[in-house]
């Protein structure tokens, strides 16, 4: 699973930069109809049924490669490791909160819809139209300044505290992951072959997997493949559906602990 991460990593640097280059010569409207932005100028229907259907097939893996904030986040967060902010194990599981992102998410659809001054708030948490706006494209010095202030602000929480704002407060981020927990392929760990050292749980900058019970919230899965590169023993696999202990005994043990939800 190495391999795949390295793919991925390099994946994401090239479309970071080409979204740069694209957006350097002007084009941003255009990268517009292919991303997800709650703009409602820029706004592409089309972009965003075919994004959720990906998401539903996939998982999140816009938030891994495609995403300019995510690919700048992981930046930051990959900069704190390489210059000892953080050791290894830096990363602990999290329960999600879903109200809160909910109640975020639905505050940004309202104010998308209304007047240019609500909208206003609808674009500044908006990944698409920060990173577009800190080029200075099309808003003013005033408007520049402010999205490069939040988009400094969202890299240094990734710096610190790894992807926050993608599963707190991204309102693309919110929608993806109300999809991505159905996905088709998902990461998922086997719990024959987990050692049950953490190091999955300790590298997960959404602090979404729960190694001691060899769960993974998919719906905050942004699908860096980090937690399947550090795995000693290669248990966790992305694929269609769960693994079944092959143990009935510890099958039985661990659904009537709840420490593994098996197929039925
Ligand atoms: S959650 Fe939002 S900011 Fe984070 S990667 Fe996904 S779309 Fe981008
Ligand atoms: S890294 Fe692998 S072996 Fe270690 S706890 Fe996670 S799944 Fe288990
Ligand atoms: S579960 Fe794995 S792939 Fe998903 S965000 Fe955490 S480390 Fe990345």
């Amino acid at each position: 699973m190495k391999t795949v991460k390295y793919i991925r990593v390099v994946l994401s640097v090239a479309v970071l930069a080409l979204l740069a280059t694209v957006i350097a010569l002007g084009g941003g409207d255009e990268a517009a109809h292919y991303l997800l932005t709650v703009d409602v100028a820029m706004f592409s229907l089309g972009a965003c049924i075919a994004w959720l259907i990906i998401t539903l097939l996939l998982g999140r893996v816009y938030c891994s490669t495609v995403c300019p904030m995510g690919v700048l986040q992981d930046i930051a967060a990959w900069l704190a490791k390489r210059l000892g902010h953080r050791g290894k194990g830096f990363y602990r599981f999290q329960p999600g909160d879903w109200r809160l992102r909910g109640i975020i998410a639905l505050l940004v659809i309202i104010s998308a819809t209304g007047d240019s001054r609500t909208r206003d708030v609808a674009l500044y948490s908006d990944p698409y139209s920060l990173v577009v706006m800190s080029s200075g494209w099309y808003v003013g010095l005033l408007g520049m300044l402010a999205a490069l202030m939040i988009t400094v602000a969202i890299m240094v929480i990734a710096w610190r505290t790894g992807r926050t704002f993608c599963n707190t407060i991204c309102p693309v981020g919110t929608a993806l992951g109300a999809v991505s927990q159905f996905s088709l392929m998902q990461l998922d760990i086997n719990p024959d072959l987990c050692v049950g050292c953490g190091a999955c749980e300790q590298e997960c900058k959404s602090s979404c997997v729960n190694a001691m019970q060899h769960t993974i919230d998919h719906s905050r899965c942004v699908m860096c493949m980090n937690c399947a590169a550090v795995c000693p023993n290669d248990a966790i696999k992305y694929r269609v559906g769960k693994h079944r202990l092959t143990t009935p005994l510890l099958r039985r043990a661990t659904t009537a602990t709840g420490m593994a939800k098996q197929e039925p």
